[in-house]
């Protein structure tokens, strides 16, 4: 059975239901996080809650409890569960209240924590790498709805995907309104040009991933020059190298663009130093936990 915290206690799943009022379910109004447990042990557990403190002040949102008893909940969530290598998905929506949008109708923000078996993906994503479309969609403009608020209002990410998904690539990859490359639906982009790791800034309006971080921490621990930069499609296509991060997939090669190889149309060997350090670096992290 699989044990699920909500609001204030744990519920076996069939009973971990939200009410049809929830303004998360109603509007999108609230935010999340999705964490990995490896080993049992919850990684970057801190660097997940601060964001996910941050995205929630910019929607004037009070997590209904301390940072520090959220951190004990998703231990406690994994460990319920008995679950080595975990998914985990932490929401906080503004709560059931009447319908209307002003967030004062909502007295309680919900709580919800799940915790999965954690399902590997295919080993061909990473011997093989996967494909990726530039999609028409683009990423939400910063003044509208800022990229870097992980919010439940997930409908561009979505329209991404099923980009993605119609052209035959796995993830698909979004410009912003001045042709800048921004990121794909779940994912930060990275690329490889004469020798150089580059990414977009987060002035061109991304999540700020906690996996990018990490890679690129491990990029400069490697020596690997760096660059957050405006990026455009023709870098993209002229890439030597590409991959996505995040906390799922870690580091994801890259071999396809719109159904054109990138580079030598395999993984790359940059790409491949920066994994298994990646690996290595996270094997260190959790032996200290
Ligand atoms: N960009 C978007 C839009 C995402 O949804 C995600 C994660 O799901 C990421 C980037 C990667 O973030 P992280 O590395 O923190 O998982």
């Amino acid at each position: 059975m699989t044990w699920i915290y909500l609001n204030d206690r744990f519920v076996p799943h069939e009973e971990a239901v939200v009410s049809v009022f929830d303004h998360g379910f109603l509007y999108g109004d609230g935010v999340f996080e999705t964490l990995r447990a490896y080993r049992g042990r919850v990684l970057l557990l801190s660097e997940h809650l601060a964001r996910l403190e941050r995205s929630a002040s910019r929607l004037a949102l009070q997590l209904p409890v301390s940072l520090e008893s959220l951190g004990k909940l998703i231990e406690a969530s994994v460990e319920r569960n008995h679950l080595p290598e975990a998914y985990i998905r932490v929401t906080v929506s503004r709560g059931p209240g009447e319908i209307g949008l002003d967030p004062a109708l909502c007295k309680t923000p919900t709580l919800i924590i799940i915790a999965k078996p954690f399902r590997c993906y295919p080993d061909s994503f990473y011997t093989d790498g996967v494909g990726v479309a530039i999609v028409r969609t683009r990423r939400n403009l910063p003044e509208a709805l800022p990229p870097e608020i992980k919010t439940l209002n997930f409908l561009n990410n979505i329209f991404a995907k099923i980009e993605a998904t119609a052209a035959g690539a796995y993830e698909g990859v979004m410009l912003n309104h001045r042709e800048e490359l921004t990121e794909g639906a779940t994912s930060n982009l990275f690329i490889v040009q004469n020798g150089r790791l580059r990414t977009p800034g987060l002035e061109c309006g991304i999540l700020e991933g906690i996996t990018r971080g990490v890679v690129l921490n491990v990029a400069k621990g490697l020596a690997l020059p760096t660059e957050e930069a405006r990026l455009y499609v023709a870098d993209l296509f002229g890439a030597e190298e590409c991959f996505l991060t995040n906390t799922t997939h870690e580091v994801l090669p890259v071999t396809k663009v719109n159904g054109q190889p990138v580079g030598t149309g395999r993984p790359g060997q940059i790409t491949g130093r920066l994994r298994a350090s990646f690996l290595a670096g996270l094997d260190r992290l959790l032996d200290r936990l």
